[in-house]
């Protein structure tokens, strides 16, 4: 059932063990959204819990609180009377969804979150979960620390690519530029969130050396085998290496992350590589999608080929 933000606000405010939860392979706005609402919720007197079922990429660990997140282990159980799950859709949190039965809020910026039977308030054009994290505050009249700050202004430049891409809206600038007030250094949060290790830089060498060209170049792909993938921890930009070529309207990456399991990540300057996402089984947005083949790579590459040529 879809709320209204001031609804989800009531929800919250009637609820005093909160568990909160984001989606796995978590970026910075899962991180930075989750991480400020438990901040603010402790403010108001609730008590609030974060687990994620997965490994966190090293350069959000310096984010405040960053320690206090769990990650379920098997058969455990929380008591919690109300779940709150934010930045993705039900089905990619994991063994979280274990650990409650407590109804659950949804909180999402996500055009493929198709909700369920629950509460969800999703604003598609909101650039980042982190800006409606930011318009909650007000609704819960919970002062933003510069803690709270830090994390939301890391989620608005980690989903907007630091306010280039095109979900960067007056909003998103307005709610950046509020944040700074509060207390956050752009520089400073731009310097660790850059960060890569040695290992990644030589990884995105090995990334370009896969490159193939589709459909008159209209189509830039990258192939990971996993013997290449596991030398390095992460693949996150890679993409955007190539989206920029000028002819591209689509760019790949695909990761065979263990054998028959490859990631799938997609970035467009116009075709709606969500819905591609979708109809292979995942999601995301208009300009940035992703999946999950669990097939041999060179399976995988055909059909995702073949479905964005269907798109094109
Ligand atoms: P990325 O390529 O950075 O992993 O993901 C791009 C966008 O697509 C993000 O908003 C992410 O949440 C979404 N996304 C990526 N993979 C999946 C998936 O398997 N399922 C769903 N529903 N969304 C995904
Ligand atoms: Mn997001």
């Amino acid at each position: 059932m879809m709320i209204t933000l001031k609804e989800a606000a009531q929800k919250i405010k009637a609820a005093n063990k909160i568990l909160i939860t984001a989606h796995i392979q978590p970026d910075g706005d899962a991180i930075g959204s989750t991480l400020a609402l438990m901040q603010m919720l402790r403010s108001i007197g609730k008590s609030a819990q974060i687990f994620i079922d997965d490994t966190v990429r090293k350069n959000l660990h310096a984010l405040p609180h960053f320690e206090e997140i769990r990650r379920p282990e098997d058969g455990e159980k929380f008591d919690a009377d109300l779940m709150i799950v934010l930045d993705t859709s039900i089905d990619r949190i994991g063994g979280v969804r274990k650990l409650t039965d407590a109804p659950i809020l949804n909180i999402d910026h996500h055009v493929t979150n198709k909700g369920g039977d629950f509460e969800l308030y999703v604003e598609t054009s909101a650039a980042a979960t982190c800006e409606i994290i930011f318009k909650l505050a007000a609704e819960l009249e919970v002062e933003i620390t510069p803690e709270i700050a830090t994390c939301l202004y890391t989620g608005l430049a980690t989903d907007t690519g630091f306010f280039q891409f095109s979900n960067t809206r007056a909003e998103t600038l307005a709610t950046a530029s509020e944040l700074i007030r509060r207390g956050v250094s752009p520089h400073f949060i731009s310097e660790q969130l850059e960060q890569k290790s040695l290992s990644e830089v030589r990884g995105l060498s090995a990334a370009l050396n896969s490159l193939k060209m589709f459909y008159d170049e209209k189509v830039a792909g990258m192939i990971l085998d996993h013997d290449t993938a596991k030398k390095f921890d992460s693949t996150e930009g890679f993409i955007d290496e190539i989206r920029v070529i000028e002819t591209v309207d689509v760019a790949f990456l695909i990761t065979e992350k263990a054998p028959n399991f490859c990631r799938v990540s997609m970035r467009s300057k116009g075709v709606n590589v969500a819905q591609i996402a979708d109809k292979l089984g995942g999601g995301g947005h208009i300009r940035a999608a992703g999946c999950t083949l669990k097939m041999p790579l060179d399976e995988a590459e055909k059909i995702l080929v073949a479905a964005i040529g269907e798109a094109l």
